[in-house]
């Protein structure tokens, strides 16, 4: 299949830009098109058949289900129902925007989007380009990130390209996206609002709107699994072996840690703080990427790096942890993800194993 691609101009009319992409969406094909958070694969999300094919282009397991994405407030009626208070209040506050909600889902909805569940995810995204979209294909569009399951999702047009030219019918470039992770998911189905996975709306604001929100323990206990199904993949994964140091010297033991590993003959891809970064040799087999100066900078680019280390060509990754405040609660959660939970702790002079592997070349002397 040729896939097409519609460069889009800000500046022109977008609704004539994106007609031949909604007949496209309307005649049950997949369209890629952008939103505030990352590249989504669209199908129209009352056509089961549609859908089917968003599971067969990524690799998606069947039991991960869909988010439906709307152009506006009122259409989330017609496809839920028993909106709870918090629902409402969510809708009011944080919509347009990067959050998700679940919600009791109405008869409207096929089967596939909800993978047998009786609720459904919704989101109306801000993104310009995304609302204009949805509007002209008249269906709410089902849409998960654009990429093949596993691998880290898509913030520009070129890395959906790389993932899927040929396999779907076409993609919308609008440029990059602005929030770099994908939306907070929000149950709000149980008595006390709860965040499946953290996002671009954090924590903090979510207990401002709403008083007390819980997080699933899913995401945190390594025994339980997570309620939204799609957390318990590994995902967001490049090709190389990544692993995480936390902890409050972690600059100091990642030092060593890099030391050793070219030591070893061997090429490594560092995501740090700059400070960090600033501590290691110059080595031209030390490919390094710094966090940038805010955790807003960080979620913006954490993608474009971790796809970006694969066509550098690094045998393994070294990640450094940042706190779980605000924006750190998404970051961190897919930090760890991406590093298959390969998690050190630095403190006291060690690195003190949390779980997953550690790599062979680190003296038993350093760890713990
Ligand atoms: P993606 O669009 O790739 O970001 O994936 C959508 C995420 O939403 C996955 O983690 C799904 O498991 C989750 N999700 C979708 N529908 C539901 C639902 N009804 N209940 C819980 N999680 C859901
Ligand atoms: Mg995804």
């Amino acid at each position: 299949m040729q896939t097409k691609l519609w460069l889009l101009d800000r500046k022109k009319d977008l609704d004539k830009q994106l007609q031949e992409a909604a007949e496209l969406i309307k005649k049950g094909e997949l369209v890629a098109f952008p939103t505030e958070t990352v590249y989504g694969l669209g199908a129209n999300g009352l056509n089961s058949e549609a859908c089917r094919k968003i599971f067969a282009a990524k690799g998606r397991p069947a039991d991960n289900p869909l988010i439906l994405h709307i152009a506006k407030l009122e259409e989330i009626i017609p496809l839920s129902s028993n909106l709870s208070a918090s629902a409402k209040r969510m809708m009011e506050v944080f919509w347009p925007g990067p959050l998700t909600m679940i919600v009791h889902k109405s008869d409207l909805i096929p089967q596939v989007v909800t993978a047998g569940l009786d609720t459904v995810a919704i989101r109306f995204p801000s993104n310009p380009v995304a609302n204009r979209l949805i509007a002209l294909s008249a269906c709410p569009i089902a849409a998960p990130s654009a990429n093949k399951s596993g691998k880290p999702s898509p913030t520009t047009a070129g890395d959906v390209l790389a993932d899927m030219e040929g396999i779907i019918a076409g993609v919308i470039d609008g440029g990059a996206c602005d929030i770099g992770v994908e939306s907070t998911i929000v149950d709000t189905t149980v008595p006390v609002p709860t965040i499946l996975r953290p996002g671009g709306i954090t924590l903090e604001m979510l207990e401002e709107a709403l008083g007390a929100v819980e997080i699933d323990p899913g995401l945190i206990k390594k025994d339980q699994i997570p309620k939204a199904p799609g957390m318990k993949y590994r995902h967001y994964a490049p090709q190389a072996e990544m692993y995480l140091v936390e902890g409050p010297e972690a600059p100091e033991q990642i030092k060593k840690f890099v030391e050793l590993a070219v030591g070893k003959g061997l090429r490594i891809g560092v995501l740090a703080d700059k400070k960090t970064i600033d501590l290691l040799p110059d080595n031209a087999n030390i490919v390094s990427h710094n966090w940038g100066s805010t955790k807003a900078e960080l979620a913006e680019k954490l993608y474009i790096y971790l796809r970006r280390f694969d066509s550098e060509k690094v045998d393994l990754i070294v990640g450094e942890g940042t706190t779980e405040a605000d924006l750190g609660l998404a970051i961190m959660n897919r930090m760890r993800k991406s590093a298959g939970h390969n998690i050190l702790w630095a403190e006291k002079g060690k690195l003190i194993k949390q779980s997953g592997k550690t790599p062979d070349f680190l003296p038993e002397n350093m760890l713990k």
